[in-house]
């Protein structure tokens, strides 16, 4: 049985009188900063400098060097891209921890696949938000909360999960819930996710925008009936409110119909297999292995990918038809 944690459990006070040190100003470092401010913590800012700097002092909050942020911190956040994590702990974080600190992960990539082993003598607790950073924010503000995997790694003070349950309150999260899960397998899930279903979900798409294309329709109007209406996202939206199945009574008979008879045909896509090899590299340590080793020779592969993409002809459609509708693709108002 999961165990799922909901406002009721988190108690703001345990985080009284304490120093909550976010270590990066980022997609999650601004939110989260933002949020546990809001809800009354003592937030300050580790940043190495530039451009994260300067948006953290703008919004109001006392930025110091890593090293200066890591000392003063009874919590520390880290909130840095994962792949330079380990260097960055290993160098500024760990010989500044405080004794009987927390020390708080966003993912559990790094301590699930041991590229970084925190000391013993501080708790090692997650908040793992299953939204975008922008999204953290919003949902704080609208006061809707985010769904999470938390965890407590390793209890050094005999307090870690009352500190995590209260930084998962002061951040926002518990308004949703946060689901207890093994940092490892937040982890394992989470590459799954970006190394199996979206590539798999892509190729889905690409291929019916293709099949349409070849058959002569505008390229404007494919891409807004498949994807860019949004009506695609308002059906997943659904989906995720009363059921995949149930949702199908929001579309006409003839969709209904059409959905179910010729949806049997691609019951037998080849792609379970595929995903079950992707899964076996992941748990293996495979991937992590491969992607520390593109990072130490260089990152040529991954910049070449990066060239790569760029080229593909889905930016051309989209360009196309964000210029045949000029209501597509408004950037909001800045994140509150
Ligand atoms: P970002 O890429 O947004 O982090 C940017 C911050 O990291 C900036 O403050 C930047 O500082 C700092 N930084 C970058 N490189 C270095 C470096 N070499 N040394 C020191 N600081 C550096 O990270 P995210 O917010 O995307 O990710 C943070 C954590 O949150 C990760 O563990 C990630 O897995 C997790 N997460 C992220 C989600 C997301 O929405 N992106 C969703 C859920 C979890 P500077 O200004 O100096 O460059």
């Amino acid at each position: 049985m999961v165990e799922v944690f909901y406002e009721e459990h988190g108690d703001l006070s345990v985080l009284e009188g304490k120093t909550i040190a976010v270590i990066g100003y980022g997609n999650q470092g601004r939110a989260q900063g933002m949020n546990l401010r809001d809800s009354g913590l003592e937030v300050i800012i580790g940043n190495r400098g530039d451009d994260a700097r300067k948006a953290a002092e703008a919004d109001g909050f006392s930025v110091y060097d890593i090293p200066e942020a890591v000392k003063k911190g009874d919590v520390v956040m880290m909130l840095i891209p994962d792949e330079i994590m380990p260097e960055v702990f290993a160098k500024e974080i760990e010989p500044n921890l405080k004794k009987g600190a927390a020390i708080d992960f966003a993912s559990g990539y790094c301590v699930g696949f041991d590229l970084i082993e925190p000391p013993k003598g501080v708790d090692t607790i997650m908040v793992a938000p299953r939204m975008i950073g922008p999204g953290v924010r919003d949902s704080y503000v609208a006061g809707d909360g985010f769904p999470s995997f938390v965890a407590v790694h390793h209890d050094a003070t005999g307090s870690a999960k009352d500190v995590m349950l209260a930084l998962a309150k002061g951040v926002g999260t518990l308004k949703a819930g946060a689901l207890m899960l093994a940092m490892r397998m937040e982890a394992e899930l989470d590459l799954f996710t970006e190394q199996a279903f979206g590539p798999a979900f892509g190729r889905v798409l690409l291929s019916a925008i293709e099949t349409e294309l070849e058959a002569g329709y505008p390229i404007e109007a494919i891409m807004l009936e498949i994807l860019m209406s949004g009506e695609f996202a308002y059906s997943l939206k659904k989906i995720v409110e009363v059921g995949m199945i149930e949702q199908m009574n929001f579309h006409s008979q003839t969709s209904q119909y059409g959905s179910m008879t010729r949806g049997a045909r691609f019951m037998d896509l080849p792609v379970k297999e595929k995903m079950q090899q992707v899964l076996e590299e992941i748990r293996s340590g495979e991937f992590t292995k491969e992607w520390q080793q593109e990072k130490e020779s260089g990152m040529e592969k991954f910049n070449n990918l990066v060239k790569f993409r760029k080229l593909h002809p889905i930016n051309e459609w989209e360009k196309k038809t964000r210029a045949a509708f000029r209501t597509l693709g408004k950037r909001k108002k800045k994140d509150v």
